[in-house]
């Protein structure tokens, strides 16, 4: 039990209060975030260029080159940097969420989230004691690789690596979406009315954390398995200290909670999620729902039978929960407290039933 008035626990609390908040204010920073300054910049620079391409393909050929070029730019500010749409009461709940939700996840329920290398661990360990195969030491030990195979190892794991990582998300956001207790924390993303790049933090602590332990467990298994089979020291390739792949598509991703069209040509609109699918995801409209579950490979979604591949040209999707009234999501305390009540409200009708 937490003591309060002992100075040193005070001093603990409000260490982890201030230490959070400057994560979260200085966020921009650093390039494990999903936020940060260049994947921002790298977003606006795509929307810029998507938005002029559309507008090229529909403008009006009386105007000059230069007339055309400063109405775009109006045009654009106007509809992506709308006061209307940035300080919509939904745009800035999530901001407000992103900076509460900033210290409540890590000081509460990150703890209980699973991480990659404690899954490791424990399958080195199931091997090591149970099954009696042991970890090996370098691959030099093992097979006496080259160069070239050793490079050849360490593409394919960060290919797998990412396929699992990838994997790991669909799995764990198709669970939120087909179990309708775990449905209920999901809603509060769903419950978005405006998408912007603090939509993606509108996500509730225990839906974070089913997120984070199913990649978590993936990942895990494939790392287990270079370690056990190949090298302890197994990298995957990094950009900024990330994983490649995951830092290449985070230069994209903040389009996908942002009012700007962006779909992939063919053929990757069939083997990659663009943002325009992940719009749709959140489409209010029935035939949407549960559809592009996906955040990076299309593959899943299209074993799944979830994939709906958006129109080349911007559609008009009304955001939300379909026909749910959305004013009861729209406090701090409904975020976090309305999936609480619903699973109390479920369990009593089952009582009574
Ligand atoms: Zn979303
Ligand atoms: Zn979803």
């Amino acid at each position: 039990m937490l003591d309060f008035l002992n100075p040193e626990t005070l001093y603990q609390i409000i260490y982890q209060f201030v230490f959070q908040l400057t994560l979260a204010v200085t966020a921009p920073l650093r390039p494990n975030s999903d936020i940060y300054w260049a994947y921002l910049l790298s977003a606006l620079l795509l929307g810029i260029l998507v938005t002029a391409v559309q507008h090229a393909r529909t403008s009006t050929q009386e105007n000059t080159a230069e007339d055309k070029s400063v109405s775009f730019l109006k045009g654009f500010c106007k509809k992506h940097f709308a006061k209307t749409l940035w300080t919509h009461p939904s745009a800035l709940l999530d901001m407000r969420f992103y900076f509460v939700n900033a210290i409540v996840f890590p000081c509460l329920f990150a703890p209980i989230a699973l991480q990659s290398p404690a899954v490791v661990d424990v399958l080195n360990n199931i091997s090591n004691n149970w099954v009696g195969v042991t970890e090996s030491v370098h691959p030099a030990s093992w097979w006496d690789l080259d160069l070239l195979s050793i490079t050849a190892v360490k593409v394919i794991y960060t290919a797998l690596f990412f396929v699992a990582y990838d994997g790991g998300r669909f799995v764990a956001h198709s669970l939120l979406h087909d179990n309708k207790y775990l449905w209920e924390f999901h809603k509060i993303h769903h419950s978005a009315q405006v998408l912007t790049p603090f939509t993606s933090f509108r996500v509730h602590p225990v839906d974070l954390i089913i997120m984070v332990s199913v990649p978590a467990l993936t990942t895990g298994f494939v790392t287990w398995l270079f370690v056990c089979f190949v090298s302890k020291d197994i990298n995957f390739y990094t950009l900024l200290n990330l994983h490649i792949f995951i830092c290449l598509f985070n230069c994209v991703d903040n389009l996908r909670h942002w009012n700007v069209w962006l779909t992939y040509p063919a053929p990757f609109d069939r083997w990659l999620i663009s943002p325009a699918h992940h719009q749709l995801h959140h489409s209010a409209a029935q035939e949407h729902w549960g559809c592009n579950r996906g955040f990076e490979l299309a593959i899943w979604d299209r074993l799944y039978k979830t994939i709906i591949t958006p129109s080349k040209t911007p559609m008009n999707i009304k955001l939300g929960l379909g026909d749910e009234d959305l004013t009861g999501w729209s406090t701090l305390a409904h975020l976090y407290l309305n999936p609480f009540k619903s699973l109390f409200k479920q369990a009593h009708n089952l009582k009574k039933a």
